[in-house]
């Protein structure tokens, strides 16, 4: 087939994050572009994931607030809290930022299909309504979904999907899984009053984090009444007359919750779109195995963001699917996305962020390395009265100074370490920041200050 007989450059398959950076700029890049999304515009960072989530951060950061600020003089009479109204200005927002994503592809003259789409032949395309279309170029931006371990009655949890449609905040919630999901919910719930149990099947929360750092997160959470339960996998749920749930775990008696979330990692959405039927390899998750220019076994088919199971965080997506629209459509020499060095964050109360190699990674890489710490209350807790202290580490190779990564937790972490992380990112030395002067007084003035 010669390249004009194909109905589209480019068919996408899922229009999250990833999907729609590509089509979009693909589509400006002068291809004829069609997408296809069977649930909703946006994805699961708009829809279900990033967005809605920081949404609740916010709401369930009031509750401190509002408990602080009475140090501060003020006195507030007949404070409540009501979760629809939370929930139904979540979904409000939610819905507007669906519109712009909508209205962006329109712009751009995307066609865009509502419906699943699978691969059902070689450049070829059906849609759920039996459309037939082709496309020179496919690209795979289905992303993840939860996954939920084995277990009898496994029927009855709820995943993060379902946290934010909730009628009402449960009285007392298991969560299990010990990483970003599990430690972001247990602080929204437990701000809102719940009482939360966060189990693992490992004795570590949060892995891949610098060890001060959970370790922290751990004894703060439990200060304020979150419990842990370690090398406890969920064996059984029973669904109980009252509505709620039994559950038997690992070396502990059967506990009632109100709800039961399961928290335990996400897995790559493959199934069902036919990519057997055209030879496209996949890894033991069921992720779509990729070069660094994000292209498939299949030398047409290319595939962005958490189905790819690299690094399973937005802007990845969204860098890998404008990397692959520049490179394919546009008018530059194909590059790719480095995956070195990301910065991340974990918006649980309080927040971590982090960039760069832990004090573990950087001493197995580099040996000798050197590391600052600055562990101290920051100023409005103690005039608040909360006994949390706040934690910053920078590690630095031994042998030059060169930052090698920089470990937060504590108030506006996430928003310090998006300009910290410039500086990991090129290289920079300790020097440098001993060389900035501190703006006085903040929670980000430690990091230049730490000797
Ligand atoms: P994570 O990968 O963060 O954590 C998974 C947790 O579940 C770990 O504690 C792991 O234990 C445990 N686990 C894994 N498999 C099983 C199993 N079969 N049975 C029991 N426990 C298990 O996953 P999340 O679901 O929290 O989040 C998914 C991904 O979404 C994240 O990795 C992240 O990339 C992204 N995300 C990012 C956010 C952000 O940027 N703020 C927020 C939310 C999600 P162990 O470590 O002991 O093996």
């Amino acid at each position: 087939m010669s390249e004009t007989e194909y109905d589209y450059d480019l068919f996408t398959i899922g229009i999250g994050s990833g999907g729609t950076r590509a089509s979009r700029v693909a589509a400006a890049h002068g291809a004829r572009v069609a997408a296809a999304e069977e649930h909703r515009v946006g994805g699961t960072c708009v829809i279900r994931g990033c967005v809605p989530k920081k949404m609740l951060v916010y709401g369930a950061q009031f509750a401190e607030d509002l408990e602080d600020c009475q140090a501060f003089g003020w006195t507030i009479e007949g404070k409540k809290f009501d979760w629809k109204t939370l929930r139904d200005n979540v979904f409000r927002d939610v819905s507007r930022i669906e519109g712009v994503y909508t209205e962006t592809l329109e712009k751009h003259d995307v066609t865009l299909f509502h419906e699943r789409a699978e691969i059902t032949g070689d450049h070829e395309i059906t849609l759920a309504s039996g459309k037939v279309v082709t496309a020179k170029y496919i690209l795979i931006a289905t992303g993840a979904t939860p996954h939920v371990p084995d277990f009898e009655g496994s029927e009855h949890v709820i995943t993060s999907n379902e946290a934010f449609h909730l009628d009402e905040v449960p009285g007392c919630i298991l969560i299990t899984g010990g990483g970003y999901i599990a430690n972001e919910f247990a602080g929204i719930f437990n701000e809102f009053g719940s009482k939360v149990v966060i189990a693992n099947r490992s004795d570590v929360i949060l892995r891949g984090y610098d060890f001060s750092l959970r370790d922290r997160l751990m004894q703060i959470s439990m200060t304020k009444g979150i419990e842990f339960l370690f090398h406890a996998e969920i064996e059984k749920v029973t669904k109980k007359e009252d509505g709620t749930y039994s559950v038997k775990m690992t070396g502990l008696e059967e506990r009632s919750f109100d709800k039961v979330m399961v928290a335990t990692g996400r897995k790559p959405n493959t199934e069902g779109l036919g990519l057997e039927n055209v030879g496209v390899k996949m890894g033991d998750k069921g992720e779509i195995k990729v070069d660094e220019f994000s292209k498939s076994s299949v030398d047409y088919i290319y595939a962005v963001g958490d189905v790819t199971d690299r690094v399973q965080l937005t802007p990845v997506a969204i860098r890998e699917g404008q990397a692959f629209a520049d490179s394919i459509f546009g008018d530059v020499e194909p590059y790719s996305v480095d995956h070195t060095c990301v910065p991340s964050a974990v918006f649980s109360h309080p927040p971590i962020a982090s960039v760069g190699l832990n004090e573990r990674e950087a001493k197995e890489q580099y040996g000798q390395v050197k590391t600052y710490t600055s562990d101290f209350r920051p100023m409005k807790n103690v005039v608040a009265g909360r006994n949390e202290r706040s934690l910053i580490k920078m590690i630095c190779d031994g042998a030059n100074g060169q930052i090698l990564g920089i470990h937060m937790i504590g108030p506006y972490a996430p928003e310090i370490m998006q300009a910290a992380a410039v500086a990991v990112k090129a290289k920079m030395n300790k020097a440098d920041f001993d060389a900035t002067v501190a703006i006085h007084p903040t929670v980000a003035e430690e990091l230049v200050l730490m000797r």
